[in-house]
Protein backbone atom coordinates (compact mmCIF):
# COMPACT_ATOMS: atom_id res chain seq x y z
CA UNK A 1 0.00 0.00 0.00
CA UNK A 2 1.44 3.49 -0.91
CA UNK A 3 2.38 5.66 2.31
CA UNK A 4 -0.45 8.28 1.71
CA UNK A 5 -3.04 5.59 1.48
CA UNK A 6 -1.81 3.63 4.69
CA UNK A 7 -2.18 7.31 6.83
CA UNK A 8 -5.68 7.62 5.66
CA UNK A 9 -6.58 3.84 6.52
CA UNK A 10 -5.10 5.10 9.81
CA UNK A 11 -6.21 7.99 10.21
CA UNK A 12 -9.88 6.14 9.37
CA UNK A 13 -9.09 3.45 12.39
CA UNK A 14 -8.29 6.44 14.87
CA UNK A 15 -11.83 7.77 14.26
CA UNK A 16 -13.49 5.11 14.43
CA UNK A 17 -11.43 4.15 17.93
CA UNK A 18 -13.56 6.97 19.60
CA UNK A 19 -16.88 5.47 21.89
CA UNK A 20 -18.85 7.46 23.99
CA UNK A 21 -22.10 6.72 24.43
CA UNK A 22 -23.74 9.83 23.56
CA UNK A 23 -23.45 12.03 20.61
CA UNK A 24 -20.76 15.18 21.57
CA UNK A 25 -22.86 17.52 19.20
CA UNK A 26 -26.71 16.65 19.75
CA UNK A 27 -26.38 14.56 22.77
CA UNK A 28 -28.51 11.50 21.58
CA UNK A 29 -27.93 7.85 22.09
CA UNK A 30 -25.36 6.05 20.03
CA UNK A 31 -26.53 2.76 19.14
CA UNK A 32 -23.64 1.14 18.89
CA UNK A 33 -20.12 1.27 19.36
CA UNK A 34 -19.45 3.64 16.77
CA UNK A 35 -17.21 7.50 16.22
CA UNK A 36 -18.10 10.70 18.34
CA UNK A 37 -21.12 11.26 16.64
CA UNK A 38 -24.41 9.82 15.13
CA UNK A 39 -25.06 9.78 12.05
CA UNK A 40 -26.50 12.58 10.75
CA UNK A 41 -24.05 14.90 12.70
CA UNK A 42 -21.07 12.87 11.24
CA UNK A 43 -22.73 13.53 7.87
CA UNK A 44 -21.98 17.37 8.93
CA UNK A 45 -18.41 17.05 9.39
CA UNK A 46 -16.39 18.39 6.32
CA UNK A 47 -12.80 19.38 6.19
CA UNK A 48 -12.32 23.29 5.34
CA UNK A 49 -12.51 24.53 2.15
CA UNK A 50 -9.27 26.13 1.89
CA UNK A 51 -9.48 27.94 -1.52
CA UNK A 52 -10.50 31.40 0.05
CA UNK A 53 -8.08 31.78 2.64
CA UNK A 54 -4.59 32.90 2.39
CA UNK A 55 -2.01 30.84 2.87
CA UNK A 56 0.14 32.74 5.11
CA UNK A 57 -2.42 33.86 7.88
CA UNK A 58 -5.41 32.04 7.08
CA UNK A 59 -7.27 34.94 7.21
CA UNK A 60 -11.15 34.90 5.25
CA UNK A 61 -11.17 36.10 1.87
CA UNK A 62 -8.04 35.70 -0.10
CA UNK A 63 -6.76 33.56 -2.83
CA UNK A 64 -2.99 32.96 -2.46
CA UNK A 65 -1.02 35.84 0.19
CA UNK A 66 -3.87 38.55 1.91
CA UNK A 67 -2.59 42.57 1.80
CA UNK A 68 -1.53 41.80 5.44
CA UNK A 69 0.56 39.14 4.65
CA UNK A 70 2.39 40.93 1.63
CA UNK A 71 3.54 43.36 3.70
CA UNK A 72 5.15 41.59 6.29
CA UNK A 73 7.71 39.16 7.06
CA UNK A 74 6.91 35.68 6.45
CA UNK A 75 7.40 33.74 9.56
CA UNK A 76 4.83 30.98 9.12
CA UNK A 77 5.07 29.99 5.32
CA UNK A 78 1.69 28.49 5.69
CA UNK A 79 -0.83 28.37 8.11
CA UNK A 80 -4.08 25.75 7.90
CA UNK A 81 -7.26 24.69 9.90
CA UNK A 82 -8.57 20.97 9.83
CA UNK A 83 -12.29 22.35 10.54
CA UNK A 84 -14.68 25.33 10.67
CA UNK A 85 -15.98 25.93 14.26
CA UNK A 86 -19.04 25.29 13.45
CA UNK A 87 -21.53 22.19 14.47
CA UNK A 88 -19.85 19.04 15.38
CA UNK A 89 -16.42 20.80 14.92
CA UNK A 90 -17.63 23.19 17.28
CA UNK A 91 -18.61 20.72 19.90
CA UNK A 92 -14.93 19.02 19.26
CA UNK A 93 -12.90 22.52 19.85
CA UNK A 94 -15.38 22.90 22.90
CA UNK A 95 -14.84 19.70 24.26
CA UNK A 96 -11.09 20.31 24.13
CA UNK A 97 -11.08 23.74 25.80
CA UNK A 98 -13.16 22.18 28.63
CA UNK A 99 -10.68 19.09 28.69
CA UNK A 100 -12.65 15.98 27.37
CA UNK A 101 -9.56 13.74 26.66
CA UNK A 102 -11.60 11.64 24.14
CA UNK A 103 -12.01 14.39 21.52
CA UNK A 104 -8.82 15.01 20.89
CA UNK A 105 -7.82 12.03 18.80
CA UNK A 106 -10.58 12.85 16.57
CA UNK A 107 -9.27 16.71 16.31
CA UNK A 108 -5.62 14.57 15.63
CA UNK A 109 -7.69 12.67 12.40
CA UNK A 110 -8.99 15.37 10.82
CA UNK A 111 -5.69 17.16 11.15
CA UNK A 112 -4.12 14.68 9.56
CA UNK A 113 -6.78 14.29 7.37
CA UNK A 114 -6.74 18.04 5.77
CA UNK A 115 -3.27 18.07 5.59
CA UNK A 116 -3.08 15.02 3.31
CA UNK A 117 -5.78 16.57 1.50
CA UNK A 118 -3.61 19.66 0.63
CA UNK A 119 -1.10 17.40 -0.50
CA UNK A 120 1.62 18.87 1.38
CA UNK A 121 5.00 17.67 2.82
CA UNK A 122 4.95 15.85 6.13
CA UNK A 123 6.42 17.71 8.71
CA UNK A 124 10.00 15.86 10.63
CA UNK A 125 8.96 17.59 13.93
CA UNK A 126 6.12 18.72 15.73
CA UNK A 127 5.91 21.26 18.53
CA UNK A 128 2.84 22.13 20.38
CA UNK A 129 1.94 25.88 21.21
CA UNK A 130 2.91 26.36 24.61
CA UNK A 131 -0.28 25.54 27.26
CA UNK A 132 -0.71 27.64 29.99
CA UNK A 133 -0.05 26.92 33.88
CA UNK A 134 -3.23 28.18 34.68
CA UNK A 135 -5.20 25.63 32.19
CA UNK A 136 -2.52 22.59 33.05
CA UNK A 137 -3.70 22.79 36.60
CA UNK A 138 -7.22 22.98 35.63
CA UNK A 139 -7.31 19.96 33.39
CA UNK A 140 -4.23 17.92 35.03
CA UNK A 141 -2.66 17.77 31.34
CA UNK A 142 -1.58 19.68 28.65
CA UNK A 143 -4.08 19.59 25.66
CA UNK A 144 -1.82 21.36 22.86
CA UNK A 145 1.02 18.29 23.77
CA UNK A 146 -1.47 15.69 23.97
CA UNK A 147 -2.86 16.86 20.37
CA UNK A 148 0.62 17.06 18.95
CA UNK A 149 1.42 13.47 20.35
CA UNK A 150 -2.18 12.09 18.75
CA UNK A 151 -0.90 13.85 15.57
CA UNK A 152 2.60 12.61 15.63
CA UNK A 153 0.94 8.74 15.79
CA UNK A 154 -0.70 9.26 12.57
CA UNK A 155 2.09 11.04 10.68
CA UNK A 156 4.74 8.80 12.39
CA UNK A 157 7.06 12.50 13.42
CA UNK A 158 8.35 12.97 16.78
CA UNK A 159 6.90 15.67 18.97
CA UNK A 160 9.55 17.91 20.54
CA UNK A 161 8.01 20.47 23.17
CA UNK A 162 10.24 23.29 22.72
CA UNK A 163 7.99 26.20 23.51
CA UNK A 164 7.51 27.52 27.01
CA UNK A 165 4.47 30.01 28.76
CA UNK A 166 6.06 32.57 31.08
CA UNK A 167 4.67 34.96 32.72
CA UNK A 168 4.45 38.45 30.78
CA UNK A 169 5.99 40.58 33.19
CA UNK A 170 6.52 43.53 30.72
CA UNK A 171 2.60 43.22 30.12
CA UNK A 172 2.16 43.57 33.68
CA UNK A 173 4.85 46.68 34.24
CA UNK A 174 3.69 48.64 31.75
CA UNK A 175 -0.24 47.47 31.63
CA UNK A 176 -1.30 45.95 34.61
CA UNK A 177 -2.35 43.26 32.81
CA UNK A 178 -1.86 39.43 33.65
CA UNK A 179 -0.66 37.23 30.52
CA UNK A 180 1.28 34.87 29.32
CA UNK A 181 4.39 35.17 26.48
CA UNK A 182 5.85 32.45 24.61
CA UNK A 183 9.57 31.58 24.99
CA UNK A 184 11.66 28.65 23.18
CA UNK A 185 13.28 26.04 25.59
CA UNK A 186 16.86 26.31 24.26
CA UNK A 187 17.89 23.35 25.26
CA UNK A 188 15.08 21.72 23.19
CA UNK A 189 15.22 23.70 20.43
CA UNK A 190 18.92 22.94 19.52
CA UNK A 191 17.50 19.70 17.38
CA UNK A 192 15.22 22.07 15.05
CA UNK A 193 17.81 23.64 13.07
CA UNK A 194 17.05 22.52 9.08
CA UNK A 195 13.56 20.91 9.88
CA UNK A 196 10.60 21.56 8.25
CA UNK A 197 8.35 22.37 11.73
CA UNK A 198 4.61 22.30 12.12
CA UNK A 199 3.18 23.97 15.24
CA UNK A 200 0.22 22.60 16.12
CA UNK A 201 -2.67 23.94 18.46
CA UNK A 202 -6.42 23.30 18.75
CA UNK A 203 -7.51 26.90 17.32
CA UNK A 204 -6.28 28.71 14.71
CA UNK A 205 -4.89 32.14 16.04
CA UNK A 206 -2.55 33.97 13.91
CA UNK A 207 -0.87 36.57 16.39
CA UNK A 208 0.31 33.22 18.53
CA UNK A 209 1.31 30.83 15.87
CA UNK A 210 3.33 34.11 14.58
CA UNK A 211 4.72 34.92 18.09
CA UNK A 212 5.82 31.28 18.51
CA UNK A 213 7.64 31.16 14.63
CA UNK A 214 8.82 34.37 16.02
CA UNK A 215 10.85 32.69 19.20
CA UNK A 216 11.73 29.36 17.19
CA UNK A 217 12.73 30.70 14.04
CA UNK A 218 16.33 31.49 15.71
CA UNK A 219 17.23 28.08 15.82
CA UNK A 220 16.90 27.90 12.10
CA UNK A 221 14.00 25.70 11.02
CA UNK A 222 14.00 24.59 7.34
CA UNK A 223 10.70 25.84 7.45
CA UNK A 224 7.62 26.65 10.07
CA UNK A 225 3.89 26.02 9.02
CA UNK A 226 1.01 26.00 11.78
CA UNK A 227 -1.60 23.46 11.69
CA UNK A 228 -4.90 23.83 14.20
CA UNK A 229 -7.87 21.50 14.31
CA UNK A 230 -10.33 24.77 14.14
CA UNK A 231 -10.77 27.52 12.95
CA UNK A 232 -13.46 30.96 13.01
ZN1 LIG B 1 -25.65 13.84 16.84
ZN1 LIG C 1 -2.68 36.58 5.27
Amino acid sequence: MNPRLRLKALVSSLLSLLYPPLCLHCGCALQNRGPLFCSPCLGQMCLFETGERCRTCFGEFYKGRCERCMHRPVVISRQLAACEAMGPALSILKGIHNGKKECIPAAASLMAYQWLEQKLLLPELLIPLPFSIWQKQRYGFDVNLLLARELGKVFGVPVVDALKGKFDWPRFFTKGELGSAIAADEQKARILCDQRILLVAPQMEDSLFRRAGEELASFFPAEIDALAFAAY
